[in-house]
């Protein structure tokens, strides 16, 4: 079986209950992760607002 990964860092993790923070290594990367995932929440709304702005077809200079 193989041993289950730490999807922050990709270091091989220990498995609950010895493990509080499964399927995360530690604490930290359990923050990580879901500072990610909030980042990626709050940036989808940022992206739409440039592309809206820029929908006139031609490309961005410096984008080629
Ligand atoms: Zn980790």
């Amino acid at each position: 079986m193989a041993a289950p990964k730490c999807p922050s860092c990709r270091k091989a993790v220990a498995l609950p209950p010895e493990n509080k923070t499964f399927p995360f290594c530690s604490e930290r990367c359990r923050t990580i992760d879901l500072g990610k995932w909030l980042g990626e929440e709050f940036r989808i709304p940022t992206k739409q607002v440039e592309e809206d702005e820029d929908g006139d077809g031609r490309p961005t200079p410096g984008d080629a």
